[in-house]
């Protein structure tokens, strides 16, 4: 799964952050890389155990908690489920997520605004931004449709699709 090319670009990431390349942080950050979806630990596990039948859940944590810690991992929160935690690369560059209360579909959305908030921010109030949580919650355009005509029927459970702005449906 993991192609030549992609080996030597991680092993470039973690190098960078003074990470040794394991093959288990190697395999983790290759999934992430790869994935449209976003993952918790057990299903980053799974996955992971087709590749490596000896991996453990117990080194997928290690290795994640690790990643995270170097930057190169960031670790979600979502709406409708925030009691799991879910992780991507951060090599996925810097989006804001939009979970449908309706269908809990997620969907990634990029906008340059937010930095430039920040900017401003940072230059009236003197304040050094590292991080930004911003959830969005509300309704896709289908659940939208559906509410307006009163046929909306909430799901308990989320479900995870993603994209760059756009839904790929299950
Ligand atoms: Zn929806
Ligand atoms: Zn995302």
């Amino acid at each position: 799964m993991i192609t030549q090319e992609q080996r030597v670009r991680i092993r470039r990431q973690l190098a960078e952050v003074g990470l040794r390349a394991t093959p288990q942080r190697l395999l983790i950050l290759a999934i992430l890389e790869e994935t449209d979806e976003h993952l918790d630990a057990e299903a980053i596990y799974e996955r992971a155990r087709q590749w490596d039948a000896q991996i453990s859940l117990a080194t997928v944590y290690r290795a994640l908690a690790k990643l995270k810690e170097a930057g190169l991992v960031a670790q979600r929160y979502f709406a409708r489920d925030h009691r799991r935690e879910y992780y991507e690369a951060v090599s996925k560059g810097e989006h804001y997520h939009f979970t449908c209360l309706g269908c809990g579909k997620v969907i990634e959305v990029r906008t340059p605004r937010i930095a430039q908030a920040r900017q401003e921010l940072s230059e009236a109030l003197g304040l050094e931004f590292t991080h930004a949580c911003i959830c969005f919650e509300g309704y896709c355009p289908e659940c939208a449709a559906k509410r307006r005509r009163g046929t909306l029927e909430s799901r308990a459970v989320p479900r995870f699709t993603v994209g760059n702005g756009v839904t790929i449906d299950d």
